[in-house]
This record gives C-alpha cells, structure tokens and sequence, in this order.
C-alpha cells in the first residue's frame, strides 16, 4: 500500500476546485505582528468542555501564565499572550458569532514569559503520558479550525488501536496559505511534532498529506525527512475539501469513517500541520499556546501577509498591519471563505482556531436569489459525503427536519461544495444549519 500512496496523486470522491487565489500570500514569508497593546481572549476556545478563569481583575499576569483551568477530559487550559494586568472579564464579541466571556489583558510593553525554565530535559525522552500531559497544559488545539484539544485525539478508548497519525498540510481552503509558510519555513519543527505525535499515539507511521499546488512545501519536508522512512509526505490532488478529516484519510490511506464515527473508528489519528508545531514547542520548550500563523488577505486588503499573531489580538490591528481594507471591501471572514465565519465588527480577537482573516469586495461574496431546484444532480456529484445536497435542500425549506435527518444532514459537513455549483440557491448551508439546530433541539444526535 505504501508504493500506492508514493506513486499517484492521493484523493476522495467529490469534490470541487474553487479559484485558489493563493498567489496573494503564498511567498510571503511569516512575520511577527507588533506586540498588541491589548488582547481579548475569550473562555471557549476548545471544541468540548469549556474551561473556567481563574484570575481577577486588576491581578498582573506575565506571557504563558494560565489565566483558565481546563474542566474535563474536552477541555485545554487557557493562557495569557502577553504580559499585564487583568483589566475585566466580561462579554465581548468573539468571531464565531454573537458575544463570549473574555478576558481582557492591557498589556505592560514588557512581554515577560513564563515559559523556557519550565520543561527542561530532552523531548525525546519524554514518555507518552508524558507527551499527552504537555500537550494538554499547554493548550494546544487543532489549529487548522476545529479547535479539538490535541492531547483528547491521542487518547482514544483501548479497543481502538492507532496505526497512522495523518499531518494535514492539505490547507485546501482558498485564499489561506499558513500552514503552507509554516512547512517551508519550519520543516525542522513540524518533523519533530510529527514524531512525538507518533509516540503519543503510540504508532509507528505518519503521513504528511500536502495538495499539488504547494509542490515547494511538499520537497521541502520530503528533504527534512529524507532519512525518516516511517515518515512520507505524500502529494495529494488539489481539491477542496481535500483538507476535511475523514477526506484527508480516504484519499491517503483508504479508509472510510462509518457514519457518525471518529478517525480512530479506522485506526488514524489527524493534526495539522500548525499543530505539529504546537506540539513541539510544548514539549520541547514548555511553551502554551500563546501565538499562531495566520493568513491575511482577500481582494479587500491592501497588503495581503503572513503574520505570527497573539492570541486575543483584535483583528483590526492585524488588518491595519495588512495595509488596511480597500473602500470596497464587504466581506471579512474569520478561516477560509468556504467553511469561514462571516464577522460583522474588526473588533472581535483572533482565537486559537483562527487560521485566516479573508476581506472581500461585494462583487466577489454576492449572493444568488434564490430559485426552485433545477434537479442538475450537480450537487449529488460534488457533495465529498455521498449525500444528496437538493434532497437535503427541498426537506429544510419545508421544515420537514425529519426527512433532513432521514437523508443524512448529521453526515453533513457543511463544506459548501453543493453551494458552490448550484445555480439557484446560495442558502443551502444556512438551511443546513437550521436543520441541524432544530434536530438538536428535538435531541438526535447531530454536529
Ligand atoms: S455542505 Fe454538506 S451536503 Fe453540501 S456538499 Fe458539503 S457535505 Fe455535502
Ligand atoms: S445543484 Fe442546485 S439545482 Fe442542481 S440539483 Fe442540486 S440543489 Fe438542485
């Protein structure tokens, strides 16, 4: 099978090839943002458990200091990216909608750290609980959005053996082009990542999946692991969602997630590539997760970069960095703009699952009216999940949810890819949603 993986050009069934527009970005190297004078950070930034503050208003707080304990297995703690003091916890608006409890740190200029005289000793010499347990303290989460805390993936239930870890540097969404950076500039770390994610996991081969259009990425950390041959980069066709998990291990290893499962269903263990990084800083340097590499761009943003940002840092001072927005932009997105969250106010902080902050012209995000089905089957034919999108469709907009369930909506990832090649309706992913939360409501079990 590892000859197959080697040879051709890995996919999954489905699929769409939006414009990549990743030429913006692509060779621009990472660069550190100025330190923030303030960062808001919010509570829930883990997918799971959310985690409890355990600090005050008015108490001064250095760089790493944990300002959130973690409150359950789904659950990461939670630090402070720069040094200062405690100015309010209260609620503030968060980019994945609406408003969240945040702490607001007014930051000292000093950016005294906590972390480097607290791990100590050589990482590879940890042991995996020990691994897990750094992982967890310091906060890591998938990076790539999902924000799932990392050290959870690598602790499934006995009965379900691990055998792959699989590091996505897919990175299939438009316009973003982070993990793309973080491969060419820091292959070093995300090797090590890699393997001390295999020890954790307990597994003996990782693949490093990377789509064809980052051909640079993708020789870059075939040298750094050149003399690693439990360790294959693996090129991968580019096609959106390359990069979703369970698309990611059909087109690399053939396995399919069942219905409702987890990748450690079929023995594989997924974390992207910014989360390799994590991982090594963690256990390496005893670093939490303070900071990440974001992408800035979009026809409606001057200078379209790559930024090494703190968490909690308003999108405004990234995008004034970035030049500024063009008169024209209408549209800011926090992550790539088909799985992205549309924002309505610069104020709200980059989060640990902020990948990407996408400014758009009216012109590029307008919107279909939309008209009755024309029964194309295109959708049927892009939809990665084997659904049938216009069936989904016509049950949601008569409120028959359960017919919505009937057709699978749980399995629905809520790509976008039907959206996208449908001529008469943009609104599927709202009707989608709807679907799913009224499902919820009524107690079925859907994401
Ligand atoms: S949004 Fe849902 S239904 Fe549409 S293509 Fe993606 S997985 Fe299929
Ligand atoms: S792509 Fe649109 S018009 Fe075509 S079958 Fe699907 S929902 Fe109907």
């Amino acid at each position: 099978m590892e000859e197959d993986i080697v040879m051709r050009l890995g996919t999954f069934r489905g699929g769409i090839h939006p414009p990549e527009r990743k030429g913006m970005t692509k060779d621009c190297p990472i660069r550190r943002a100025a330190l923030p004078p303030v960062v808001r950070i919010p509570l829930v930034q883990n997918a799971g458990e959310p985690p409890r503050f355990m600090v005050s208003a008015g108490q001064h707080v250095r760089t790493g200091e944990k300002i959130a304990e973690a409150s359950g297995p789904v659950s990461v703690p939670l630090h402070a990216s720069i040094s200062g003091t405690i100015t309010r916890i209260e609620n503030v608006p968060v980019p994945y909608g609406g408003v969240g409890l945040a702490a607001e740190i007014e930051g000292d200029g000093k950016d005294e750290r906590v972390w480097g005289s607290v791990a100590g000793g050589d990482p590879s010499a940890l042991s995996r609980e020990e691994i897990v347990a750094r992982i967890r303290d310091a906060g890591v989460v998938g990076l790539g959005g999902a924000e799932f805390p990392a050290h959870f993936k690598l602790s499934p239930p006995p009965e379900k053996k691990l055998e792959w870890v699989i590091i996505n540097g897919a990175e299939c969404e438009p316009f973003l082009t982070a993990d793309h950076r973080l491969m060419l500039e820091m292959p070093g770390d995300v090797i090590a990542g890699t393997r001390l994610i295999m020890r954790a996991a307990g597994v003996e081969r990782a693949f490093i999946g990377i789509e064809d259009n980052k051909r640079d990425a993708y020789e870059t950390i075939r040298e750094a692991s050149a003399a690693m041959p439990d360790i294959t980069p693996v090129l991968l066709r580019v096609k959106y969602p390359q990069g979703a998990e369970k698309q990611l291990i059909s087109a690399i290893v053939k396995r399919e997630v069942p219905p409702g499962g987890l990748p450690a269903d079929v023995g594989v263990v997924v974390q992207n590539v910014g989360t390799a990084v994590a991982v090594w800083e963690a256990c390496s340097a005893g670093k939490p997760l303070v900071e990440r590499v974001i992408t800035v761009s979009g026809q409606g943003v001057r200078e379209p970069a790559n930024w090494l940002v703190r968490i909690g840092t308003p999108f405004k001072d990234i995008i004034e960095q970035s030049g500024g927005l063009t008169p024209d932009a209408a549209v800011l997105i926090m992550g790539g703009p088909m799985m992205g969250v549309a924002q309505w106010t610069t104020d709200v902080p980059v989060v640990k699952g902020t990948s990407g902050i996408i400014a758009l012209p009216e012109c590029a995000a307008s919107e279909t009216k939309p008209r009755a089905c024309l029964r194309c089957g295109l959708c049927l034919r892009v939809c990665p999940m084997g659904l049938s999108p216009a069936l989904i469709r016509q049950a949601a907009e008569k409120g028959r949810w359960d017919l919505a369930e009937q057709y699978g909506i749980a399995e629905c990832m809520e790509c976008g890819a039907c959206a996208y090649v449908c001529t008469t309706s943009k609104n599927q992913i709202q009707l989608y949603k709807r679907a799913k939360l009224e499902l919820k409501k009524r107690g079925s079990h859907v994401s």
